[in-house]
């Protein structure tokens, strides 16, 4: 998707703040954080959200968590404690309409979430 904001931020065509990167996924550091720390995770194959995944995207959606806890790690916050959150569609919050899980934490976090 060529006009896709997280696409873009993938072909590096926008800075991002950059936690990893390998040949499926892209993650960087939320450019408006909720939280001490607040990491994107995307594929870099352009899917929609999760409604949209289908089989082939099975191995995208596992790798996703892992890195999660990667990036938790790597920032941290695992010991502490961390959310992993997927917003979809309107009423999940979700603002860009490419697949992405968000990892947060570094503080106490409010449950449940607004
Ligand atoms: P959503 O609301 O779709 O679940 O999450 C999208 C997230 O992407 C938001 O938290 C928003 O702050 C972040 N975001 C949107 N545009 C950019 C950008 O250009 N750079 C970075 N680093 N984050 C972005
Ligand atoms: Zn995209």
């Amino acid at each position: 998707m060529s006009d896709c904001i997280f696409c873009k931020i993938a072909r590096h065509e926008i800075p991002a703040r950059v936690l990893f990167e390998n040949d499926d996924l892209f993650a960087f550091h939320d450019i408006n954080p909720q939280a001490p720390v607040h990491i994107v995770i995307i594929p870099k194959v352009h899917v929609e959200n999760v409604l949209s995944a289908s089989d082939e995207h099975t191995g995208i959606l596992g790798k996703l968590l892992r890195a999660a806890a990667g990036a938790a790690t790597q920032t941290g916050i695992a010991e502490t404690g961390f959310r992993v959150v997927l917003n979809n569609g309107v009423d999940g919050g979700q603002s860009v309409d490419h697949l992405h899980v968000h990892v947060l934490g570094g503080r106490k976090l409010a449950w449940p979430p607004g």
